[in-house]
């Protein structure tokens, strides 16, 4: 199965994304205070897992369905991922990525501020929608 793998800022952290990357850009106000400005993360078909530094990893629960986790020593963004385990997203910036890809879809497109566009013809969803989205995949 095809990957990519990547690491934290500091490399404490190594991970391995399996097979095809899907990558979805996060407005929310949320994913937006996490990162310090917009998301753009990716999801892998076959999952992500931690190679390496898993004990380095240090875990925040910002929800009651969702954790997002990050390095203990260079603070990098680096997950975000639902208590059961079931939808777990890394970042682009983490993985060495195909050249070539696109964003796919923007989430949580009603929350976006008005300091930046988006133009790109990716779907756009709003908090509404994704809401639904999960509601109907069975997360909660
Ligand atoms: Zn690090
Ligand atoms: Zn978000």
């Amino acid at each position: 199965m095809s990957g990519s793998s990547g690491q934290c800022l500091c490399g404490a952290v190594k991970i391995q994304g399996k097979g095809a990357p899907d990558i979805g850009s996060c407005h929310c106000e949320m994913c937006r205070r996490w990162h310090g400005g917009p998301a753009v993360s990716v999801g892998f078909e076959g999952g992500i897992e931690i190679t390496e530094g898993k004990a380095n990893v240090g875990w925040y629960q910002s929800s009651e369905w969702a954790e997002r986790g990050f390095c203990k020593t260079c603070g990098s963004t680096l997950f975000y991922r639902t208590l059961d385990g079931a939808y777990w997203m890394g970042e682009t910036g983490s993985f060495d990525l195909p050249e070539g890809l696109k964003i796919n879809r923007h989430y949580f497109i009603d929350q976006k501020p008005d300091y930046y566009d988006v133009k790109d013809d990716a779907k756009k969803l709003t908090g509404a929608e994704v809401m639904a989205m999960f509601a109907s995949d069975g997360a909660e």
